[in-house]
């Protein structure tokens, strides 16, 4: 197992891409804090799905936002656990606005729960993984950060923004032996882009677009997660890993 005797936060896991590697990393020995917001049920099933494979893992409620909910996490990590090695920032909002629409709100909403809220919980991980010598920050970002979004302009920049989060996040805590990467989803099919996918060709359409030839699975982030949180990735620090399919190939 590669991440025995390791802690770790995934925000946002009790649905798609979050459970997913929740799942994953209690697969290979990781205590997992299984974060949720609103999707308590959910969250509570993934936690106990990996209790009842043998693993360790509690649901948590944070609104990632807010600093209260930062606190929430590192302190269930360490007072459950008794410490953090990796953090998953994986939480992430879309909502459709046209740029000439554009409204304050929903910049306020997209920006502090993708971009801020990773920042800001990042920072507070990087405190707690100082002082046990080194730690894993990885961040759920999108091949958004590099393409626009039609109607989406928020959220790429959000995303965008991580891009250069994740360097600046690396640069300053390597020192540490804090490893800081993100993984840039294409399409996988989740709660976020299923009635989307649903309308009309647009799923036809896509497919068109992705060299490999089908929709991905939150499944199919797994892999990279893992990588990413293992010992197999200490020498790997600032950089994104692309799982699309091959969709960026095509832009
Ligand atoms: P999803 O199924 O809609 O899940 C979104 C998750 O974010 C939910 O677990 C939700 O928790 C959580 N979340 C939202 N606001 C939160 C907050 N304020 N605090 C804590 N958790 C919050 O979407 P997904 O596709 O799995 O997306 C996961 C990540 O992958 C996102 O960052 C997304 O941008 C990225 N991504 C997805 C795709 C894709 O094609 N699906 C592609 C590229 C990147 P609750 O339900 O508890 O609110």
């Amino acid at each position: 197992m590669r991440l025995q005797g390791k802690v770790a936060i995934v925000t946002g896991a009790g649905r798609g891409i979050g459970r997913a590697i929740a799942h994953g990393y209690g697969r290979e020995g990781a205590a997992v804090v299984v974060n949720y917001s609103r999707s308590r049920e959910s969250a509570e099933n993934a936690a106990g799905a990996i209790r009842d494979a043998g693993g360790r893992a509690i649901a948590v409620q944070a609104d990632v936002a807010h600093p209260g909910g930062h606190n929430a996490l590192i302190e269930a990590a360490v007072k459950e656990f008794g410490g953090l090695d990796i953090l998953v920032n994986n939480a992430g909002i879309e909502i459709h606005e046209p740029v000439l629409d554009a409204n304050p709100e929903t910049w306020e909403r997209i920006i502090d729960v993708n971009l801020k809220g990773a920042y800001f919980l990042s920072v507070r991980a990087a405190a707690v993984m100082m002082g046990a010598g080194g730690g894993k920050i990885i961040n759920i970002s999108s091949v958004h950060d590099l393409e626009p979004l039609w109607n989406r302009a928020i959220y790429s920049i959000s995303k965008g923004g991580l891009l250069m989060m994740v360097k600046s996040l690396a640069l300053e805590l390597a020192e540490y032996h804090i490893c800081v990467n993100a993984i840039s989803p294409g399409a996988i099919l989740t709660d976020m882009n299923r009635s989307h996918l649903a309308q009309g060709d647009r799923r036809a359409r896509l497919l068109e677009q992705i060299p490999l030839k089908r929709i991905g699975e939150a499944g199919d982030i797994v892999g990279a997660a893992v990588f990413l949180a293992s010992s197999e990735s200490d020498y790997v620090t600032g950089t994104t890993i692309y799982v699309d399919g091959g969709l960026l190939l095509h832009k």
